[in-house]
């Protein structure tokens, strides 16, 4: 069964694993013994994961990438080929929302303006299919690679005033499936392409939703969704790790393409 989900040796490039879910995934995947590459805009805190891991025991390395700037990713993508000569697992980590793509009590969907919309669909859409392209390629050549989209249950139960993330991330699962199909039809049966949907766990992106700024006590809307959660809590990065080795493992070799929630029930609860 071990030899199943063993991924020893393989190259993973986590890009956004400088942030606190990717960052998770990187030690997650580190521990089962895959060479890690963290990209992040963030050197700084990239190095501080890579450095983590490695002293553990793990493998890893840090290098500086904008997932925007395709030039940027391909420099990446040498530093990755020069040190480990390949890759084999993409996570496209890097993603997130904007407080000014975000209705509220005091802000309204007719006033949002279009850069906000566009940041947020840039950084998640965009930001995916780029680094794709650059990283994909290399797996196209070879005939072999897995690649792990971040989605979000939002992307499956549209959420209220996330209106640019919710639709962003919709992008995404279509993304996901039509590159699955894609690297099968064109280039290789061996490239899989499927999507982690998580639900919520209380990080930087979501906080100023989820908790009172002033008081830290949960806002009327973490409370709905803890209301909603028939599992009765947030997530906690951790939660993710053991999907994310089933899917980048071949004990997934036949799945492909799909959406995979990880949200304690939220999606399955009509609330009734
Ligand atoms: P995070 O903000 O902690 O991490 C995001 C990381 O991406 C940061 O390290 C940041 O420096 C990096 N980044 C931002 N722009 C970049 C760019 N242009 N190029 C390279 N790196 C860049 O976020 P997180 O909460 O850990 O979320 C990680 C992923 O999970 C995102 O795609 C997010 O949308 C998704 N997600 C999060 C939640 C949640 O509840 N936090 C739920 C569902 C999905």
């Amino acid at each position: 069964m071990d030899e199943l989900f063993d991924i020893t040796g393989k190259v993973s490039v986590i890009t956004g694993g400088a942030g606190i879910l990717c960052s998770e995934m990187a030690r997650g995947l580190g521990k089962k013994g895959s060479k890690i590459a963290i990209l992040d805009l963030n050197e700084e805190q990239a190095k501080a994961v890579a450095e983590e891991i490695t002293s553990h025991g793990g493998t890893a390395i840090a290098v500086k990438a904008d997932v925007l700037d395709k030039n940027s990713l391909e420099k990446a993508r040498d530093v990755v080929l020069q040190t480990y000569g390949e890759v084999d697992i993409l996570i496209n980590g890097a993603g997130g929302n904007k407080k000014e793509a975000t209705t509220s009590d005091t802000f309204e969907f007719f006033d949002i303006p279009p850069e906000a919309i566009q940041w947020v669909f840039n950084l998640n859409l965009l930001g995916t299919v780029l680094t794709t392209q650059v990283f994909g390629e290399v797996m196209a050549k070879r005939g072999e690679g897995v690649i792990i989209n971040i989605s979000s249950m939002a992307s499956l139960r549209p959420l209220t005033r996330v209106i640019g993330y919710s639709t962003a991330k919709a992008a995404i699962n279509n993304f996901t499936a039509w590159m699955a199909v894609h690297f099968n039809l064109n280039y290789s049966k061996n490239i899989r392409v499927n999507a982690l949907a998580p639900g919520f766990f209380l990080t930087d992106q979501n906080r100023f939703l989820l908790t009172d700024e002033a008081t830290g006590e949960p806002t009327k809307r973490g409370r709905q969704i803890m209301d909603h959660t028939p599992m009765g809590r947030y997530g906690v990065p951790e939660d993710l790790i053991g999907t994310l080795i089933w899917l980048v493992s071949d004990a997934s070799q036949f799945v492909n393409g799909i959406v995979v929630p990880i949200d304690g029930g939220f999606a399955a609860y009509s609330g009734v």
